[in-house]
């Protein structure tokens, strides 16, 4: 130690010698450790420059050198990927981009020049088997419409590639599964990108819940809506999207009862509600109201629809305190409420969480799995059990009637090890 402190302030002394030699000739104190840093078991850290008081700032990312990353094709240059995933990249610590896979030539070639992708490295979907030749590739995120996650994710598998796959997984649970077997049969990875399982302030609620700081979650309302736009888009055809709200935005709302609670539901009721003389709404559904019950007693109202302004809110009710994260399902702003009896007073304590991009998250959480051989948190199981449970709120809301699911006893038994902290 004493001798890495040696050399660091040598080091900061040649280094000052550049900048401020004049002062170094007059014989001036070294540059303090607290101010240059120092590189410590490969990481560049700098000591706490604030009071004990104050919130830490996280020090610098240390990402992985580029040629040791993890190299991804991202499938599919649609919204998703030009306005969170490609730039998410910049923000990964152990994922790069290296090829692009897309059938609008001029799109893809801009794109490509944006991100310093190589023109050899940009595939269209006729030639996508060709990315079995590029060794640079050892991960395809799939980002096409839902019906086409199947053939893609299926193709990259065969290609001796490990698949990260969009959420939903795809259009039915049969699909979902036959992409399981085959990422299996191929012995490739599989993990489907449910994001807010990455992402801090999610983490931090179900930190609350499993640590059951304020006693166990007795009542979870999780509601994802948005007032959905121009009817040509594929989201509105049932053979492209599998369905409406519910597999798109409501299937947030699903997974995180699921993922908070650890455990699966043994009863669904569901209704669902579309405005008849909406033609966008001929072939999916506007509006899904569902509730689960959990074997561990919680009971999950969940509410989604294609036809509100946007609200994405978490609140789960516990003995001691109510949970609230708005923004639960966002890309980015969340506000997480804690209200509880403080004395004679109700106390309301917004809790600040670091942000961090839930993207690049996910992506490096892929990227490690790859690297040391781990299962992903989120696996090809976890999408299959959402598309069981869909099916089974369907047919509950087209009966009217609950429907029950077989009992699964056991926690996370559809998840890989948590995600390590980055
Ligand atoms: P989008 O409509 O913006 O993009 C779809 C892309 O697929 C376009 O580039 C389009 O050219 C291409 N495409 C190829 N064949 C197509 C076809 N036959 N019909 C329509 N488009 C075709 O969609 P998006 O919002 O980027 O969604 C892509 C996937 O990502 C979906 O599975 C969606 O559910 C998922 N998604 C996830 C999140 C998230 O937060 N994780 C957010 C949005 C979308």
């Amino acid at each position: 130690m004493a001798g890495a402190n040696m050399i660091n302030r040598r080091v900061a002394l040649i280094g000052a010698a550049g900048a401020t030699g004049t002062l170094l000739a007059r014989g001036a104190a070294a540059v303090p450790e607290i101010d240059t840093g120092r590189v410590q078991n490969g990481r560049v850290e700098f000591p706490a420059w604030t009071a004990l008081t104050e919130r830490p700032s996280g020090g610098p990312p240390n990402p992985m050198p580029m040629n040791e990353r993890v190299g991804f094709a991202v499938v599919g240059l649609g919204r998703l990927t030009l306005e969170e995933i490609l730039p998410a990249f910049g923000e990964a610590k152990r994922s790069r981009l290296v090829a692009l896979v897309s059938g609008t030539p001029d799109k893809a070639a801009r794109v490509a020049a944006q991100y310093g992708v190589p023109r050899q490295a940009v595939y269209d979907y006729a030639v996508f088997d060709r990315i079995r030749d590029n060794p640079d590739i050892r991960a395809v995120y799939i980002v096409l419409p839902n019906s086409m996650h199947k053939e893609y994710t299926i193709r990259a598998a065969q290609a001796g590639k490990d698949v990260l796959c969009e959420k939903p997984m795809a259009v039915s649970s049969a699909e979902a599964q036959a992409m399981v077997d085959a990422c299996r049969a191929a012995g490739r990875k599989l993990m489907i990108a449910y994001r807010c399982q990455y992402e801090p302030y999610n983490r931090e609620v179900l930190r609350l819940v499993r640590e059951a700081t304020f006693g166990p979650a007795r009542f979870i309302d999780a509601v994802n809506v948005q007032n959905q736009g121009d009817g040509a888009q594929w989201r509105f055809k049932r053979a492209l999207a599998g369905g409406g709200a519910l597999p798109d935005i409501g299937l947030y709302c699903l997974n995180a009862a699921r993922f908070l609670t650890g455990e699966e539901p043994v009863e669904v009721i569901a209704r669902s509600f579309s405005p008849p003389n909406d033609p966008r709404y001929a072939e999916v559904e506007e509006t899904v109201n569902f509730m689960l019950r959990f074997p561990g007693g919680t009971v999950a109202n969940c509410a989604t629809s294609y036809g509100m302004h946007e609200s994405r809110l978490l609140r789960v009710h516990t003995p001691g305190a109510a949970i609230s994260l708005d923004g639960a399902f966002s890309y980015h702003d969340k506000q997480l409420r804690i209200a509880c009896r403080e004395g004679r007073a109700e106390a309301v304590e917004e809790r600040r969480v670091p942000m961090q991009n839930q993207f690049a998250l996910e992506m490096d959480h892929m990227a490690e799995c790859v690297l040391s051989n781990r299962e992903p948190h989120t696996p090809g199981e976890e999408g299959v059990q959402d598309h069981r449970i869909m099916e089974v709120i369907y047919q509950s809301a087209a009966s009217g009637q609950p429907v029950a699911l077989p009992r699964m006893d056991g926690l996370d038994r559809t998840r890989g090890p948590a995600p390590s902290a980055s």
